[in-house]
């Protein structure tokens, strides 16, 4: 299983250093010391990659979409551009 990317200094999931241990326990330890994770342990990488805030909000941000895309077409293409530019 692939680590996401650190969600505090950005590092690159690939980056992070596993141990495996008598083939049944692993960690994940984040070698950053800069980071506020580094003295943290995970032990799955479910655990490291589980982001249930970020997950939250990008389910909330499809479901905006989706009715962005439902305005737009209740009030055409044109109508919903210039709506758009007004509100940025
Ligand atoms: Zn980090």
């Amino acid at each position: 299983m692939s680590l996401k990317a650190c969600p505090f200094c950005g590092m690159d999931g690939e980056d992070m250093a596993w141990y495996f241990e008598y083939g049944v326990l692993e960690f994940i330890e984040h070698p950053n010391t800069d980071c506020p994770l580094s003295d943290e342990k995970f032990f799955c990488a479910d655990t490291w990659n589980d982001r249930p805030i970020e997950d939250r909000l990008r389910a909330e941000i499809e479901k905006w979409k989706s009715w962005g895309e439902h305005v737009k077409n209740y009030m055409g293409k044109t109508e919903f551009d210039k709506m758009q530019t007004e509100t940025s």
